[in-house]
């Protein structure tokens, strides 16, 4: 696979550290052109089948923001980290709430109001609250998320159990017509101003200069830090 950087004609990086330096200076740029401050938009590097080393060799570059599916994976990997958020951004399973509210500090996939209960349940036992998005579903490819019809309803019903719900995560679609990809967005964007809150989690490697220019305050990035994922798998399991 090709990692599109934006850097035509230039060698691609190949080093954790050079790959997060060439991405900084481009979100700068991308954040400049869309008329924003580089400054109010989040790296949060995802972190799913790469190793521990990896991740302490990006937190030592300077991330701030690592991310993972599932609670298993983030286990031994988040264990005893240098200061970091760690962001949930799987499928989240009632039965693993627990396990969640434990290792991490933000779920961004919340999408129905039994996780949210879950979740909410959970952090009382254990005494620790945990900011949550909204995911919602701007994708015919994607299994998850409420409808963007639905998602300021889910948001006041978390908020009714007691939940800090501060924004929305959205997943885009798997596309090259960017019209398509922008249509998507400005839903993610629409939901995000009836919800309310200080987070858009929105772009991936693929699509995060578009979602830049629709309102995204964080972009969830992989193999364009990491490089190649460890193990064949979905990008979106
Ligand atoms: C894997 C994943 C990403 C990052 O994907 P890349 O294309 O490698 O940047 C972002 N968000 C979610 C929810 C993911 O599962």
């Amino acid at each position: 696979m090709r990692l599109d950087l934006g850097a035509a004609g230039r060698s691609a990086p190949t080093t954790i550290p050079e790959r997060l330096t060439m991405l900084r200076k481009e979100l700068e740029g991308v954040a400049r052109a869309a008329g924003r401050e580089p400054s109010e938009i989040a790296i949060l590097g995802v972190t799913k089948t790469q190793p521990r080393e990896a991740v302490l060799e990006a937190i030592a570059a300077g991330l701030q923001d690592i991310g993972e599916n599932y609670v298993q994976e983030a286990r031994e990997k988040y264990r005893d980290l240098p200061p970091v958020r760690k962001h949930f951004i799987g499928h989240v399973q009632t039965n693993k709430a627990k396990a969640i509210v434990a290792g991490f500090d933000v779920v961004q996939s919340v999408d129905r109001i039994e996780a949210g209960r879950a979740l909410a349940k959970a952090m009382r036992t254990l005494g620790k609250r945990l900011k949550v998005l909204v995911q919602v579903n701007i994708s015919p490819a994607e299994r998850f998320g409420v409808a963007p019809e639905g998602a300021a309803a889910l948001a006041a019903a978390l908020r009714d159990e007691g939940l800090d719900v501060d924004g929305v995560m959205a997943i885009g679609p798997i596309t090259e017509d960017r019209a398509q990809l922008a249509a998507a967005f400005e839903r993610a964007r629409e939901a995000f101003a009836a919800i309310g809150g200080s987070i858009l989690s929105l772009g991936m490697s693929a699509d995060w200069r578009e979602a830049v220019a629709h309102g995204s305050t964080m972009i969830r990035i992989g193999t364009a830090i990491f490089g190649p994922r460890h193990s064949a798998e979905g990008t979106h399991p």
